[in-house]
């Protein structure tokens, strides 16, 4: 794993005080959307498909802060939209590493070599730069040719400069699991500190619906990318979370682990459902009902999800809750998760095959910010 201790020590601490403190429900990441709008116009996207009006409203710093000192989790995670593009983004990443958080700017790299000497390495702020794959792929998934020279490009210089740095990639039917096991190299090489990524979810919203995968495929594609694993690659994520993604564990969704706040408010139940908003997070918490989401639920918006924004938490738990999720965490952390049988997986086409190009319309709104 490649979390440093300091941070992973933080969590421990902060997870041991909420059970002891007979806590039920309680955040670990609060997944703030300071705004929709974006440089890119993903075919997976479900967050850039709102009208003009809505995509240029942004959060204020004061805003961001608040929703922060409400919810106080340990961990924050700026996705999107395109977080570089919020004029204050710097203003608000101050603010919150004066809060002492730990915060995971997602980007996608675009502006990101141009804005890097606004900010100042911390080891509270890390850029977390969607790459989802190789350089083929990744321009597929975010259509867009040369995509992925400009991240890499811009994951280089973050990482010369001593900022932290890791990649985050979603990944959707058809993907190759051999180009994920050389997209893992390729990233290492860059000198990042670790990998993030996570099956795709369906969004309704998302032009391309042809794109994601059931729960059987999402584990047969990581068991087949994350078993008999190189000791050169490291993930910034729970090995427990690695493992539910593979199908040796199951895992009920925490929604509440990772709580959303936008422009709406406090998003109920997670990032990726909208089932309305409320003021305040102890609202949120209090008067959601929780018992009709997950994929226990039996509701059809759950049935296929194991993203991490509802699985990683349940895992982080598990892993700081109890002596057995603790050494499970630490056999994870150590072990190649040899198997014969994902290797036969890697000589085997994809039950689909190789996913097909879908070209999605540029907004007209990123012709505006590209100028900017
Ligand atoms: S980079 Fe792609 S997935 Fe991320 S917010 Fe922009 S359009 Fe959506
Ligand atoms: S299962 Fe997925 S979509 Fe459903 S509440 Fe959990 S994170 Fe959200």
């Amino acid at each position: 794993m490649a979390v440093p201790i300091s941070q992973m020590a933080t969590v421990a601490s902060y997870v041991i005080k909420k059970r002891l403190g007979g806590n039920k429900r309680y955040p670990l990441v609060l997944m703030l959307e300071p705004l929709f709008r974006c440089n890119l116009a993903c075919a997976g996207c479900g967050k850039v498909q709102y009208p003009p009006h809505i995509l240029k409203k942004m959060l204020t710093p004061e805003e961001c802060f608040a929703a922060m000192d409400e919810c106080g989790a340990p961990m924050v995670s700026l996705p999107g939209g395109e977080p570089l593009l919020h004029p204050q983004i710097v203003e608000i990443v101050n603010g919150l590493i004066a809060r002492r958080k730990y915060i995971y700017l997602c980007t996608n790299a675009l502006e990101l070599k141009r804005r890097l000497p606004e900010f100042t390495p911390s080891k509270y702020l890390t850029f977390s730069v969607h790459l989802d794959g190789q350089r083929e792929h990744h321009d597929f998934s975010v259509c867009r040719e040369g995509g992925y020279d400009i991240a890499v490009e811009g994951i280089k210089e973050a990482v010369r400069r001593g900022f932290r740095v890791t990649t985050n990639a979603t990944f959707f039917d058809g993907t190759d699991p051999n180009s994920v096991r050389g997209f893992f190299d390729e990233v290492m090489d860059m000198g990042v500190e670790g990998i993030v990524l996570s099956p795709g979810y369906s969004y309704d919203k998302a032009p391309d619906q042809n794109r994601f995968m059931g729960r059987a495929r999402v584990r047969r594609l990581f068991r087949a990318a994350l078993s008999n694993r190189k000791k050169s690659w490291k993930f910034n994520m729970s090995p427990l979370f690695l493992e539910f993604l593979m199908g040796d564990r199951h895992y009920e969704c925490t929604p509440w682990g990772s709580p959303a706040y936008n422009i709406f408010g406090w998003q109920r139940p997670c990032y990726l459902l909208q089932d309305g908003y409320t003021e305040t997070f102890k609202e949120l918490l209090e008067t959601t009902k929780w018992e009709e989401y997950g994929a226990a639920s039996g509701n059809p918006k759950c049935a296929n999800c194991m993203v991490s924004c509802g699985y990683e938490p349940t895992a982080v738990m598990d892993g700081f809750g109890s002596l057995k999720g603790f050494w499970g965490m630490v056999r994870g952390t150590f072990s190649s998760y040899k198997d014969e049988h994902a290797l036969r997986l890697l000589n085997q086409p994809a039950p689909h095959g190789p996913a097909t190009l879908v070209q999605i319309e540029r907004p007209a709104h990123e012709l505006e910010e590209t100028r900017a």
